[in-house]
């Protein structure tokens, strides 16, 4: 299934996309949460359900009638990895790290897979990564890898915006991984049923319709069940949290001169199997300062 997260007619709701058809779960199975995490919370049985509805459903919305949101509006975490392609590591001139470089998105960095997201007023360094994302399906702790696909509910498509000077000036990325906007995500939940290898995925980008990243799953140097395995280690996995899996080499900042991202720009990764997202660039606007 392609769950979705949408909003038409003012309320904000999850579906199921079939074909250029969206079937609206908020009408089809009303008994289901209507926000993405809860649903994902309430379990196979929920999956169910929503299959069910939408196989049946007999009226359903245009997709270009709805507004596609981030499939989770505000993940519980996006946890994300460094140097997890060894072309993108040679791009950067970096060792390849022993250990999987985990860092964090802030969740409110997470965007719409059409909306445009924010070139900030204080940089003009900002740059783009395509990656596979891992949608956790199930709560979980100390998961090994072998049965880490039973806490999968399935991939996105995530960019993996990132400001580079604020990236790399401090050491930690926090900051610059997590302005708002910078995780546009989407364009849906594709259910990990419908993947039948998520390690054989080519992924690509284009920015301006110029191909810049082109890799396949494949490459990944800690695959997304050995993501999982290394990071419930540490803490607890939850229904919703968002793994980006890394990105493959041809980010803005390997070309030489460097290609960073201006308004006006328009990016798409698309990742066979999965779906494409294509984001804007926009200014950020004065609407984002603001108090209360
Ligand atoms: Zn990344």
């Amino acid at each position: 299934m392609k769950l979705i997260t949408f909003t038409h007619g003012g309320t904000t709701r999850i579906g199921v996309v079939k074909g250029d058809a969206v079937v609206d779960l908020s009408t089809a199975a009303p008994d289901l949460p209507r926000e993405m995490v809860a649903f994902l919370e309430a379990g196979d049985a929920a999956l169910d359900v929503a299959r069910a509805a939408s196989d049946a459903a007999s009226s359903t919305l245009a997709l270009s009638d709805v507004h596609l949101e981030s499939p989770l509006l505000r993940p519980p975490k996006i946890l994300a990895v460094g140097l997890n392609y060894a072309d993108h590591i040679a791009e950067t001139g970096m060792d390849t790290p022993k250990h999987p470089m985990i860092f964090n998105k802030q969740s409110t960095s997470a965007h719409p897979p059409g909306d445009p997201f924010h070139a900030p007023r204080v940089s003009d360094k900002i740059d783009y990564e395509g990656e596979l994302g891992v949608v956790i399906g199930k709560r979980c702790r100390h998961v090994p890898k072998e049965r880490a696909a039973e806490v999968i509910a399935g991939y996105t498509v995530v960019n993996d915006a990132t400001v580079r000077d604020w990236q790399m000036r401090v050491p930690t990325m926090t900051m610059g991984k997590s302005f708002d906007t910078h995780c546009p995500m989407g364009p849906w939940l594709m259910t990990a049923d419908e993947v039948s290898d998520p390690h054989s995925l080519e992924l690509k980008t284009w920015v301006n319709g110029e191909l810049r990243q082109h890799s396949n799953t494949k490459h990944l140097i800690f695959n997304c069940f050995d993501l999982v395995e290394h990071l419930s280690t540490a803490f607890t996995l939850e229904p919703g949290d968002v793994i980006a899996t890394g990105t493959p080499s041809g980010v803005g900042i390997g070309f030489k001169p460097r290609k960073f991202l201006v308004a006006g720009d328009v990016v798409r990764i698309a990742i066979d199997g999965i779906g494409e997202i294509e984001n804007a660039v926009v200014t950020e606007p004065p609407e984002t300062i603001y108090i209360g």
